[in-house]
């Protein structure tokens, strides 16, 4: 472990913070897998003088996975999601904030020994793939990093094992990305996120690139891996039908911020924030019968621009039930049924 971990599980300033956000509150008191406590990420706009313009792509934002869970994250593209998976892996440093990872605060640890329990399922597998290297090439990478392989025979089964995992087949690690389908691909990188043994796997929208035929695939065989190897997810998706079944609970983000959070049966039964009701509303359902006859709800207007936030609530500026108060303040992000949390004035 790296020096500059610092062990806070016993923080309660910590615990207090990631509480008093609505950032889940653990059950039994365990130890959570992954917090986040007030975590910004801003980038810095090209051209603009240093510190004068950002994108507040993340912006205090607080949450813990749990050991074994899946927290399905959602929102329109450009809401600070993918942002959020990358910071919490650091894959971009935050600009404030913490990462608790298993109690020990890594926000400025070094990573490597991090690696290999935090992986990253992309979104579009051929862009994620190096197309100079055979797959073989790709899984083997992290083992040889990490040292996880004793021998060329026993690298060479390792690579074979993951490759039988994930569908595919030995004979299949000489041969290069662009000769798979795209489904193909995406298990491909699954397997090299799985090379490594990891704990948590943020799934950066990992079905949206693919046929609708194979989707289910996918998502069934992450299920079925979660159940197996023990995994925690991170699932991002932008359509919260497609996080419903897989996750144990789901966050909805508006604006880089989280706006409601709660366990998934109970966002779907009684979603409590105007814009996780659009978002219900706009999904389409899988019976074509019913999506006939259904009005889909359509947000007016266009996602206000990250650089320059509206002030209050966010979402004043689209919110069909906005009062002259939500463009004052910004609504406080509380708990109003066990576990079930929102940000809004009129709740
Ligand atoms: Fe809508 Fe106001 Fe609630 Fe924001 S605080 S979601 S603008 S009602």
């Amino acid at each position: 472990m790296s020096e500059s971990a610092v062990k806070v599980g016993a923080d309660a300033a910590a615990a207090s913070a990631v509480d008093a956000k609505g950032g889940a509150a653990v059950k039994g008191g365990a130890v959570p897998l992954i917090e986040l406590v007030n975590l910004k990420k801003y980038f810095v706009i090209k051209g603009a003088k240093q510190g004068s313009r950002h994108v507040h792509a993340v912006d205090d934002v607080s949450l813990s996975i749990r050991q074994g869970e899946t927290l399905g994250l959602v929102g329109e593209s450009g809401c600070g999601k993918t942002t959020l998976g990358r910071t919490a892996l650091r894959l971009y440093e935050p600009t404030a904030g913490r990462i608790l990872y298993r109690g020990e605060d890594i926000t400025d640890a070094k990573m490597l020994p991090y690696r290999r329990k935090m992986q990253i399922i992309f979104q579009d597998p051929s862009a994620s793939l190096d197309p100079r290297m055979t797959v073989g090439e790709i899984v083997g990478e992290a083992i040889d990093i990490h040292g996880l392989a004793e021998s060329k025979a026993a690298r060479r089964e390792r690579i074979s094992a993951l490759l039988d995992r994930v569908g595919l087949n030995s004979e299949q690690a000489n041969r290069y990305p662009h000769e798979f389908s795209g489904g193909q691909q995406q298990r491909i990188g699954i397997a090299r996120a799985l090379a490594v043994e990891p704990e948590f796997i943020v799934c950066d929208e990992p079905i949206s690139a693919l046929d609708v035929s194979i989707q289910s695939q996918i998502v069934n065989m992450l299920d079925d891996m979660q159940d197996q190897l023990g995994l925690t997810y991170l699932f991002i998706a932008h359509d919260i039908s497609v996080v419903r079944y897989i996750s144990d609970r789901i966050g909805v983000m508006y604006l880089g911020k989280l706006v409601e959070l709660a366990e998934s049966g109970e966002i779907h039964k009684n979603p409590l924030h105007p814009y996780t009701r659009t978002l219900f509303a706009a999904a389409p359902v899988p019976d074509p019968e019913k999506n006939r006859g259904r009005t889909r709800a359509v947000l007016e207007g266009d996602i206000p621009s990250p650089i320059n936030p509206p002030p209050g609530c966010r979402f004043h500026t689209r919110c069909p039930n906005a009062e002259p108060r939500c463009s004052a303040a910004e609504p406080e992000f509380r708990e109003y049924s066990p576990g079930h949390y929102a940000a809004c004035h009129l709740l």
